[in-house]
C-alpha cells in the first residue's frame, strides 16, 4: 500500500475519503494520522462525537443565539452522539431505512 505505517479507515471519513488522503478526522490534515491504532481512533471518535453532540445540545438550548433553531434542528436529526461523524448509529440514506 503506502510506505508503511498503520492503515485503516477513519470512522468519520470512511474508505472513499481515506483513498483521497483523509486518513484521520482528528489530525485535521490530509495524509496525516494522529491516532496510534484503530482502537485509539475509535475511542477518539467516540469522545469527539460526545463533545460535538454536547455542544449542539448546549447551543440549541440557548434561545438567544441567532442559530438556536438550526442547532435544535441538528440535535433532533442527530438523536444520539453515535449518529454524528460517521458513527455506528449514523443513518445511511442508501440503506433505505
Ligand atoms: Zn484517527
Amino acid at each position: 500500500m503506502n510506505g508503511g505505517g498503520p492503515d485503516w479507515d477513519c470512522e468519520a471519513y470512511g474508505p472513499e475519503a481515506a483513498a483521497a488522503g483523509a486518513l484521520c478526522f482528528v489530525s485535521g490534515a490530509l495524509h496525516k494520522r494522529v491516532c496510534d491504532d484503530p482502537a485509539d481512533c475509535r475511542q477518539t471518535m467516540i469522545r469527539s462525537r460526545q463533545r460535538l453532540f454536547g455542544r449542539i445540545s448546549e447551543l440549541a438550548a440557548h434561545g438567544d443565539s441567532p442559530y438556536a433553531a438550526d442547532y435544535a434542528y441538528l440535535a433532533e436529526v442527530f438523536g444520539t452522539p453515535d449518529q454524528l461523524l460517521g458513527g455506528p448509529g449514523h443513518a445511511d440514506p442508501e440503506a433505505g431505512e
